[in-house]
């Protein structure tokens, strides 16, 4: 079997991937300062000319890009080529607010594409296999992306967009799907509605998934690849930096390899903007290296990650990000403490519960409060309300163990939280409304 989609450049040696790194900034930086106005001032400002990049070294030099930086530039102001050479827009989910537009020439997509073909190909996938694209198609990037690098490694493409649960199902079944790819939880959905009409693990073709998007924790993995009886790979990106892709799973499922021919990562202190050592904690930064139409030099993601440089299983040789620790936004702090959904996700599966949940944060009487819906599965469903509210409340101990303050939970009947079809919205804080 294929192990590689670009042998070359997955498994190049150091030297090697430095050098491509040196020619690509120089190159590019010279292209953005020649072309986008709004960036040219920026290196203006910090007294950086296209001279003083001479190789990778000296990108801490360049200005970071901030996502007000997008917003202000929309939609056209970063722009660093003819719109007439660009063949494509894609848009962000607008998690975080406003949504950014992103453009692409023809090299932009088959480089975007290219990398998820590696991703594919990474895990397990070969024109032998049925891709099951089942992440929403249209503006979003995740359709779109995987699309483009199922055809490119020459897999049948089942173009499935998200939703429409039903015909996900009989597709799978009928034209033998082998990778699915989607979000996390929309995979979990998945999962459960097979089971829920009586079919097994087993029951499905399907060997593997590529899985990103939105975060998700190591035991949301193991509900999805026991629910679907396969293996489940992460993948990120974002489409500031073209889309999903950016960086992709292994065959070791232990940190995703960052296609660093085309993306250099740093991690920088988010408070001070002073570059982290390997291994340090922060916040991811990206720069694209040949990208045309929208390169973004120096993008700070706002997502805290680790990077870290090793020899992996797979043959592989560029560096690793471990899974995105939650943006710094989507932290919230309650009553003076730090709490990541993450780690709520953690303990409910820990604990023997459905990933399926809801997050309220409130402020009443001048004090945050930590409400979380929690729901039973069907064989955990009692109308016995004492033995429910000793399982509460064991539920919010465990809780309070993780996260130092202790939620209120609410076991909620079967089938009641609403489920996800493309990025899960699990945190409602109230909070802002009362500001
Ligand atoms: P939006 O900012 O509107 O959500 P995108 O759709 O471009 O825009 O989403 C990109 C973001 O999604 C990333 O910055 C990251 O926070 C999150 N993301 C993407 N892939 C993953 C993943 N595999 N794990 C965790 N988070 C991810
Ligand atoms: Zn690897």
């Amino acid at each position: 079997m294929q192990r590689y989609y670009q042998p070359d450049i997955e498994t190049a040696s150091r030297e090697e991937i430095v050098k491509i790194q040196n020619e690509k900034i120089v190159k590019q930086v010279r292209h953005v300062y020649d072309n986008v106005e709004y960036y040219r001032n920026l290196m203006d400002k910090k007294g950086v000319k296209p001279e003083d990049i001479k190789g990778i070294e000296d990108i801490h030099k360049l200005p970071f890009l901030k996502k007000d930086d997008l917003r202000e530039c929309y939609p056209y102001g970063l722009l660093a080529t003819d719109l007439k050479n660009c063949v494509r827009i894609q848009s962000t989910s607008g998690t975080t607010g406003k949504r950014v537009v992103a453009f692409y020439t023809q090299h932009d997509v088959d480089l975007w594409e290219e990398c998820c073909a590696r991703a594919i190909v990474a895990a397990g996938g070969s024109d032998e296999d049925v891709v099951q694209v089942a992440y929403g198609y249209g503006l979003f990037t995740g359709g779109a992306g995987l699309h483009g690098g199922a055809h490119k490694v020459g897999a049948m493409t089942l173009p499935m967009s998200s939703g429409n649960t039903e015909r996900q199902i009989q597709f799978m079944m009928d034209l033998q799907s082998t990778i699915l790819c989607c979000t996390p939880s929309y995979a979990a959905f998945i999962a459960e509605s097979l089971k829920d009409r009586g079919y097994k693990p087993e029951d499905n073709k399907l060997k593997a998934g590529i899985f990103g998007a939105e975060p998700w924790t190591e035991e949301m993995r193991q509900a999805i690849e026991e629910g679907l009886g396969i293996k489940a790979y992460d993948i990120y990106g974002l489409t500031e930096t073209s889309g999903p892709g950016v960086a992709f799973e292994c065959s070791e499922q232990k940190g995703m390899h960052i296609n660093e021919d085309h993306f250099y990562a740093e991690i920088i202190d988010p408070d001070t903007g002073e570059v982290l050592p390997e291994g340090e904690k922060g916040e991811l930064v990206f720069t694209a290296l040949d990208k045309e139409a929208f390169p973004l030099l120096r993008y700070r993601t706002r997502d805290i990650c680790i990077l870290t440089r090793g020899k992996c299983s797979c043959g592989r040789t560029h560096v690793k990000m471990c899974k995105p620790m939650g943006r710094s936004d989507d932290m919230l702090i309650i009553r003076g403490v730090n709490v990541f959904p993450s780690q709520i996700e953690t303990v409910l599966l820990n604990e023997g519960y459905t990933p399926n949940y809801m997050i309220y944060v409130d402020r009443k009487n001048n004090t945050d409060t930590l409400d979380i819906d929690v729901e039973l599965s069907v064989d955990q469903f009692s109308d016995n309300i004492a033995d429910l509210q000793e399982r509460e409340k064991k539920l919010a101990a465990a809780m309070r163990t993780m996260l130092g303050i202790g939620p209120k939970i609410h076991l909620v009947p079967p089938k009641t939280i609403q489920r996800s079809e493309g990025k899960a919205v699990r945190v409602v804080d109230n909070r802002k409304l009362h500001d």
